[in-house]
């Protein structure tokens, strides 16, 4: 069986984004040259998430709006998690409803994504450097 592991970084401008990285772990499956196997990406911190939906801006506005309406990142005294100093309480409620990981099936050398799934990096607390994990076991 071959292994291949590589991060992808990422430092977002704003407190949150969703950007589509389906291009780079693609990428990642091409340089790993395997053929049949499995694909993990996974957030490598606890504010941040991937996710697989369509890359759609309005699905992307609602996914936002739906995500500031359950976790509002103000006031921060809402959250207990904020006493410590942090001001991120909102962004690790939001990250476990995202979710931490996808696994996605590699069949012939191409990620066996079902129509319109795109893998996503749902950031929700940025502006510093924080990765992704993207590893791939098959032959
Ligand atoms: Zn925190």
């Amino acid at each position: 069986m071959r292994s291949h592991r590589k991060y992808l970084w990422f430092d977002t401008p704003s407190r949150r984004d969703y950007i589509n990285i389906t291009p780079d772990v693609e990428r990642e499956l091409r340089d790993s040259g395997i053929r049949e196997g499995l694909c993990l990406v996974n957030a490598m911190h606890i504010t941040a998430s991937v996710y697989i939906n369509d890359d759609e801006p309005g699905l992307l506005a609602d996914y936002d709006r739906w995500l500031e309406e359950l976790a509002p990142h103000e006031p921060l005294s809402r959250y207990r998690h904020n006493n410590t100093g942090e001001d991120n309480g909102d962004a690790h409620l939001k990250r476990q409803i995202m979710g931490r990981e996808v696994v996605v099936a590699v069949t012939d050398g191409k990620l066996d994504l079902g129509p319109w799934e795109q893998i996503f990096y749902g950031e929700f607390d940025g502006r510093r450097r924080k990765r992704v994990m993207v590893k791939i076991i098959g032959e």
